[in-house]
């Protein structure tokens, strides 16, 4: 049994008394620096404490190389940290508004993919695909995917649209139900979940690990087509160039979500939530979806999976990816949609480009690029 003082507890294990571990203590809030102040590359904390402490060792609150530890014994002790990390990743949500709603990105997750051509852009060759990149200052392998949830609060509903990968299924740093935490919001809160389509990225957070509901007070939609073709007897994937394992896991993930959760089928005459409508947006799966978002003037396109990679799909629309269901009417609906979206001006959310996935589609030469929006303290 451990008899130090709570405050000597955190100050880490001691030779002569291994019980006195961290991981032996009792929880204890961990210390906040009141004091920190950079010299080169050392960070100081000057940090209050109430008794004096007898260990001197790592406190728990520091990861990286603790270097010294100096003890007053009195009301203080100063930190000597030549790692200041104290965070392993940044914040998982960014918030901004559309009109009178207040929305978030939430980051379900980051994913570097190495060797991605040609599961990627499978038309171009691989200077062809390494050019794209390189012209972004990005390498040709890997490539990093971003994965958006958009959390829409229209003043009378919490409307998600997707909930990211199952938890556990990926590496994942982020899940959308404790990036809600960070709002204040729990599962609980959502109203309502909207489905663009039925890949494993966008839908395997509805279920936990033990197969129950995630937004269990959620009315869940998603487009008839997109149930039809995966619950249907053949899904088609004859114009697919995904292999045949894929298809068969991809089937069975999408179907054990369709038959836990009850969805409502979105069809043209669907009433959705105030300020939201939906639109068919075909090819990467039959009944992917697109979606506005407007409040007042405000106007938010989410162009969902028309560009799994910023530097890839806009400046080459007709690029595609494994995953497509049908990668013609993928590139065609690009074709269609990314026109309509620049000469608009209207702003976008992208599911796959960079965190927080907002921005715009602009002309470039004879076809596209992604503008990302910039940061913005305010809302
Ligand atoms: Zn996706």
């Amino acid at each position: 049994m451990c008899t130090c003082s709570p405050d000597a507890r955190w100050a880490g294990p001691r030779a002569d008394a291994p019980e006195c571990s961290p991981a032996a203590a009792p929880a204890i809030p961990r210390a906040i620096p009141a004091f920190v102040r950079d010299v080169g590359t050392i960070s100081v904390f000057a940090v209050y404490s109430r008794r004096p402490h007898r260990h001197r060792s790592r406190p728990p609150f520091s990861r990286g190389r603790l270097t010294d530890l100096l003890d007053n014994s009195t009301t203080s002790s100063l930190f000597i940290v030549t790692n200041p990390i104290v965070q392993s990743h940044n914040s998982p949500v960014y918030r901004f508004a559309v009109g009178d709603f207040e929305c978030a990105a939430l980051a379900a997750n980051t994913w570097e993919i190495p060797s991605p051509h040609p599961f990627f852009a499978p038309q171009a060759t691989a200077e062809q695909f390494a050019a794209a990149l390189a012209k972004e200052s990005l390498p040709a392998s890997p490539i990093r995917l971003y994965f958006n949830v958009l959390l829409i609060r229209n003043g009378r509903q919490n409307i998600l649209i997707d909930a990211g990968f199952a938890k556990n299924s990926v590496p994942a740093v982020f899940d959308v139900a404790s990036n809600l935490s960070a709002l204040g919001l729990t599962p609980s809160d959502i109203d309502v979940v909207i489905l663009s389509h039925a890949h494993g990225d966008h839908m395997g957070g509805l279920l936990d690990e033990s197969g129950k509901q995630v937004f269990a007070g959620a009315q869940h939609f998603c487009s008839t087509e997109e149930i039809a073709f995966w619950t249907g007897p053949t899904p088609d994937f004859s114009e697919s160039r995904l292999d045949e394992k894929s298809r068969a896991s991809s089937i069975a993930a999408a179907r054990r979500i369709f038959e836990s959760i009850s969805f409502t089928r979105i069809t043209p005459s669907t009433v959705l939530p105030d300020g939201l409508t939906a639109l068919l947006a075909p090819g990467h799966t039959p009944g992917h979806m697109n979606f506005r978002i407007r409040s007042g003037s405000e106007i938010l396109h989410h162009m969902m999976d028309l560009a799994h990679h910023f530097a890839l799909m806009p400046p080459h629309p007709d690029w595609t990816v494994a995953f497509d269901v049908n990668s013609k009417l993928a590139a065609a609906t690009r074709r269609e949609i990314f026109p309509r979206l620049a000469a608009e001006g209207v702003r976008v959310f992208g599911y796959h480009v960079p965190f927080p996935g907002l921005g715009r589609i602009q002309v470039s030469g004879d076809a596209f690029r992604w503008v990302p929006e910039l940061w913005n303290a305010h809302l």
